[in-house]
């Protein structure tokens, strides 16, 4: 899932939040260029490079650059350097929906006996977050959404092994960068409104279907693509 920047006002903090919020706001903009291909896969990324264009020093960007690595979207090559990660292949991405299809019905089944009031309200708001981000304007926005509803459904779970596995996968910002521009459709809007509606509703079982047909669709229109 992709964090928004962090700001630290505590006291004392001064020193730190800085170049904190500096290193934020080069990785949102490496993020963002690569999740549009304004970065393509495979480019090689020089930090010299970088930090002249973005008027920083080369230290937010290296570390901005091995955050974007644990994350999977860069490699680092020994004596080479940085490049942006290729896209995932079609055995990937099959990989990852096997993964998400074993996790994340079971997970929205739990987050539907859990669920409350509150958690309703938080729901909502972001399937309609994600409704309103237009995805030829607000492209990234959309992704965001997209992974927030179901980090936060994982996080509804109640367990935790699940949520933090789903998280890392960062799904989201490998299927929006394979799609490369608004091949997103009303279609994922639709389906996150069907499971929140079995979610309002505390079906579990409903959730659970509502979230599994919604991940098979989605499997089918990325692998449309490799067709
Ligand atoms: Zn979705």
């Amino acid at each position: 899932m992709i964090k928004p920047s962090k700001k630290d006002n505590s006291p004392g903090s001064a020193l730190m939040a800085r170049p904190a919020s500096l290193v934020d706001n080069v990785y949102d903009v490496l993020l963002g260029q690569l999740m549009t291909l304004q970065i393509q896969p495979g480019e090689r990324l020089r930090v010299d490079n970088l930090s002249r264009e973005l008027g920083v020093s080369q230290t937010p960007v290296r570390e901005a650059l091995s955050r974007l690595e644990v994350n999977g979207l860069v490699i680092k090559t020994h004596l080479v350097g940085y490049r942006a990660a290729p896209q995932l292949t079609k055995s990937q991405f099959e990989e990852l929906f096997d993964f998400r299809l074993l996790l994340e019905p079971t997970a929205a089944a739990r987050a539907a006996a859990a669920i409350d009031p509150d958690k309703i309200r938080r729901a909502e708001m972001i399937v309609q977050q994600m409704a309103g981000a237009h995805p030829g304007n607000h492209y990234r926005d959309f992704a965001v959404h997209d992974s927030e509803f179901h980090d936060y459904l994982a996080s509804l779970s109640g367990n935790t092994l699940i949520a933090d596995s789903l998280e890392r996968l960062h799904t989201h910002i490998h299927i929006f960068r394979f799609y490369s521009h608004a091949r997103v459709t009303q279609e994922a809007i639709d389906e996150h409104r069907q499971i929140f509606d079995k979610l309002k509703q505390g079906d579990p079982e409903g959730t659970a279907a509502a979230m599994r047909s919604h991940i098979e669709k989605s499997r089918q229109r990325v692998m449309s693509v490799f067709d």
